[in-house]
């Protein structure tokens, strides 16, 4: 399988060149030639798989540099750290299918990927004799996701800013009491945005970036994508398992919009009908909904809600499907993403019909994700995390009554047990992993919101790249 930009500015490459390489060379973001497809035969086979089974039928039909036994071997390890055996367990409460996806060890869905790239990661660098030095900032949930994802690894040290005493408690007790000695976390006097905002002059000096072989753990890997398909089809094969209809509905909290990507490509490999309709649902960081409501993909100013994972504006995967819905015409990409930055909106409302085929969408507020965390725990007795409600809610307002949905669920409600117990009156039960996590030993260097400061305290921690 090769793969190219969504700019078309780069020769076509290999899947293992596109997850080291991340971002494109020209700027876009890398994509699978084409999409393979899964017949209904292939579909009906997969039925008594594994998970880790299910994740090597899928992914080795986009990755062909990598010997099938070695890549059975990386997913087994990846999905050995789940608490469950399921990986991704569905729960059924009245009309709503409940897809978890936080039994990973940080207890949020980003697990599902970052295990599996942490180990890719080791196994390439391993097979080129090289190095990489990962530097990320964090508003929470990818920072602690990434350091387990590497934590122990040789040849990769990873190097995470948090915002001081911005992030929550179990947040930074998940990053900082992580050991290992190739883990550094930075907590920087400042908010999110100045992390990120260094962590974005860091990658622009290129040759710092080059010495130090600086690498990426956001959203645009495709590796991360492609892990995410997984679950949608595993998730496909259980429900139709339970019903007379093979056909799905998907609610999908939002914000990056790499998720709800992966279920966008898992729809186009399964026979068509399969997953019916994709829901999008964001807090009132609303540029994804307006999009497909209206056309309108424009910033706005940065909301703070009680779904902090999903606080953002421009939505790094949204390209990916812009290539897409340009009909795999990179130039008008281009021309697009170019147009976006440098007036922070584009205008697609031409493009109306076939986005709302592709996608449904909504808005769910503060007050709507406290209501139906207390009306989901009345009604069933299950409690939901405030990202996992966002879903949750959209699928009430938009589902239809002949198609089963299916709501992910996207951290484990004692994430964000503040939040829940606003709502319900009642603390959510504590798991095994963060039991005794705040007498736990931590480390982290706190620093000023100083560019040069951290760009030395990397250069001095970093690994080696000539030796
Ligand atoms: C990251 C995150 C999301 C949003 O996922 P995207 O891929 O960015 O759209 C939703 N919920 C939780 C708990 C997250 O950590």
């Amino acid at each position: 399988m090769q793969y190219l930009s969504t700019r078309g500015g780069i020769p076509p490459i290999s899947f293992t060149q596109a997850v080291m390489m991340g971002l494109a060379e020209d700027g876009g973001l890398l994509l699978p030639r084409t999409i393979p497809r899964i017949g209904c035969e292939t579909l009906l086979s997969w039925q008594e798989l594994s998970y880790p089974e299910l994740a090597f039928e899928i992914m080795s039909r986009f990755i062909d540099d990598i010997p099938g036994s070695d890549l059975r071997e990386l997913i087994n390890k990846s999905y050995a750290t789940f608490s469950s055996d399921e990986v991704t367990p569905l729960v059924h409460h009245g009309d709503y299918h409940i897809l978890e996806l936080f039994h990973g060890p940080t207890l949020a869905f980003k697990d599902v990927a970052l295990q599996f790239l942490g180990n890719l990661f080791e196994y390439l660098l391993k097979a080129d004799n090289s190095i990489l030095n990962i530097i990320g900032a964090t508003s929470g949930d990818t920072g602690s996701a990434a350091i387990y994802g590497v934590r122990g690894k040789e040849r990769i040290n990873i190097f995470i800013l948090h915002p001081h005493k911005r992030v929550s408690e179990v947040q930074e007790r998940q990053m900082t009491t992580v050991l290992d000695d190739n883990v550094f976390n930075i907590a920087i006097e400042g908010s999110f945005d100045d992390g990120q905002s260094i962590v974005k002059r860091i990658f622009n000096d290129i040759s710092f970036k080059n010495k130090y072989r600086l690498g990426s753990i956001n959203s645009i890997n495709w590796a991360r994508v492609l892990a995410q398909v997984v679950y949608y089809v595993h998730s496909c094969i259980h429900v139709a398992k339970h019903e007379k209809d093979s056909t799905v509905d998907f609610a999908i909290p939002t914000g990056n919009f790499g998720d709800i990507f992966a279920g966008y490509i898992a729809k186009k490999m399964l026979p068509p009908g399969t997953i019916r309709q994709l829901i999008l649902a964001t807090n009132s960081n609303d540029i994804l909904s307006r999009f497909i409501n209206n056309g309108d993909y424009s910033l706005s100013d940065l909301k703070i809600t009680s779904s902090p994972s999903m606080d953002i504006q421009a939505a790094s995967n949204f390209e990916r499907y812009l290539y897409y819905l340009m009909d795999s015409d990179s130039a008008k990409t281009k021309k697009l993403m170019e147009e976006f930055a440098a007036n922070g909106k584009i205008d697609l409302s031409d493009s109306q019909d076939q986005i709302k085929r592709d996608f449904a969408a909504t808005t769910v507020s503060d007050a709507e994700v406290a209501e139906t965390i207390s009306s989901f725990y009345k009604e069933f007795d299950y409690i939901l995390d405030p990202h996992t409600a966002i879903g949750v809610k959209a699928a009430m307002d938009l589902k239809t009554a002949s198609v089963p949905i299916i709501c992910l669920a996207t951290a484990h409600p004692a994430k964000f047990g503040d939040v829940v117990k606003d709502a319900i009156n009642t603390s959510p039960d504590i798991p095994e992993s963060l039991h005794g996590i705040e007498t736990k030993e931590t480390r982290c260097k706190l620093m000023a919101a100083d560019k040069n400061a951290i760009q030395a305290f990397v250069a001095e921690h970093s690994l080696d790249a000539s030796s």
